[in-house]
């Protein structure tokens, strides 16, 4: 195998929602450590999954399968047909084998700390597993083996952060408890690295998805809400620092033997606004209520009146869109034969939808059997994101405007973009900076097949191999 000595190691540091414009563009010169494994590695942006959200994107990275095959669209999912009856995705949810499960199979060891979605810890052989930022608090079981648990414990000093609470105004508290957790994730991934055996390792960090959501328009001078000389206006450099600062202590740990990869699963831009999307379809005639709401409320309590009702959506990121059809919805009115002319008249619908400056928005409308091949699961009808995913789907109804400049549930400044960063560093060799293009999310896992020899077990996989990691 070229480019790859038998023996190494091979780490991965999974920075959520990190965009190759912070980390490449404005921070690089101020970071040291990921500097020197840019300037001597190869570097690239990892272009992400639809849709471009952490759950399922991991899993994609990861199990090399696309989110129709995985079956996962979201954190969300409707259970089967049902109006109100949702369900948040965890570890069970993946059916497919992740790559520290192929590796496994093989006899090999693998440290997974805290991928998503990674509650409840799975029993994988060869493995020590540290759960992820759903985990719903330290008394729930949250290592395999179980053992493991008093470990991480005593490492972070009796307080193990899974996440922080970031749609909140008290910015202090967001701020403290953000690098907090990120330096006890840290702490436990240098203690993992040296207390456990291991040929491949894989961290997350769930904290740069949270600092950028709690203050980005404190950081981004081009953000409509930036104002000059507000006391988070560096918190990117600080945090991005403190973070750096971490990655070259935990490289000296990986040491000579290790390839090292610096991955993230999208990136993230300032939030323009929220689109009312089931206040446009009831404009539209698509959605019709019993008592039409007057003040902000979620679309699961509003009063639907489903006899009259074609289509509903929920938001988020992006809108996913669902048709009632009979025979399918307990309450279905649109007949079957039609769904395909509705979902092509409601897409050109969208299509048409301007800003509220009467700008057109430059929307996309996905179809999940199409963009997928397969779709499995819960999958929406359609996928529509608003304005290059600048906006936001917002599912709540009873306001004055179908523009909104806060998002619905909470404060938030910044959305998903499509790409992530992609950075791979070999201590032994020099590779001069290369940068590598065209890389997509899918195709981690099997690259990563490929390095350990096992190349030729990659079928069914959605990626390809990337051919300039063995250049
Ligand atoms: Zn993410």
């Amino acid at each position: 195998m070229r480019g790859f000595s038998l023996g190494s190691k091979v780490a991965i540091i999974g920075l959520d929602s990190v965009p190759p414009e912070l980390m490449f563009q404005k921070l690089l010169p101020k970071l040291p450590n990921i500097k020197r494994m840019y300037d001597r590695g190869i570097h690239g942006t990892l272009e992400t999954c639809h849709p471009p959200i952490t759950v399922p994107a991991w899993m994609v990275m990861l199990t090399g399968k696309n989110p129709g095959k995985l079956g996962i669209y979201g954190f969300r999912h409707r259970r089967g047909f049902a109006y109100k009856d949702g369900y948040i995705v965890n570890s069970t949810t993946v059916k497919e084998k992740t790559f520290w499960e192929l590796l496994s199979a093989k006899g090999k060891n693998s440290i997974v700390l805290g991928i998503p979605p990674g509650y409840p810890p799975k029993s994988i052989p060869n493995c020590n597993i540290v759960s992820c930022f759903i985990t719903p608090g330290m008394e729930k079981q949250f290592t395999y083996p179980a053992e493991l648990k008093e470990e991480v414990l005593k490492v972070a000093n009796g307080k193990y952060i899974f996440d922080v609470t970031f749609r909140t105004e008290d910015r202090e508290a967001i701020k403290k408890e953000l690098f907090e957790m990120t330096e006890k994730r840290f702490d436990v991934a240098e203690y993992l690295a040296k207390n456990k055996p291991w040929d491949f390792f894989i961290m997350h960090e769930i904290g740069f998805d949270r600092l950028h959501h709690a203050f980005w328009k404190f950081f981004d001078p081009s953000h409509p809400k930036y104002v000059a000389g507000n006391p988070y206006e560096h918190l990117d450099e600080e945090y991005y620092v403190m973070v750096d600062e971490r990655i070259g202590k935990l490289e000296k740990i990986f040491g000579d033997n290790c390839i090292s990869f610096i991955l993230s699963d999208h990136g993230s831009k300032g939030m323009h606004g929220a689109f009312c999307v089931n206040q446009w379809l009831e404009e539209q005639g698509y959605l019709k209520f019993k008592t039409k709401p007057t003040k902000m409320t979620d679309i699961d309590k509003a009063e639907i009146d489903w006899s009259k009702t074609k289509a509903w959506g929920w938001g988020g990121y992006y809108a996913r869109i669902f048709f009632n059809v009979r025979g399918r919805e307990p309450e279905g009115i649109i007949d079957p034969t039609n769904l395909q002319k509705e979902k092509t008249d409601l897409t050109d619908r969208i299509m048409a939808i301007t800003d509220d400056k009467g700008q057109k928005l430059h929307n996309m409308v996905l179809v999940p059997d199409e963009l997928y091949g397969t779709a499995i699961g819960d999958k929406p009808d359609l996928m529509v994101y608003f304005g290059d995913l600048n906006w936001r789907s917002a599912g709540t109804v009873g306001h004055s405007s179908n523009y909104l400049f806060e998002n619905d549930t909470g404060p938030d400044d910044s959305v998903h973009s499509m790409n992530g960063i992609f950075l791979m560093y070999d201590p032994k060799k020099n590779l001069a900076g290369r940068e590598i293009r065209g890389a997509q999310i899918e195709d981690i896992a099997p690259t990563l097949m490929n390095m350990y020899g096992y190349g030729a077990e990659v079928n069914g996989m959605d990626g390809r191999k990337l051919s300039e990691v063995f250049a």
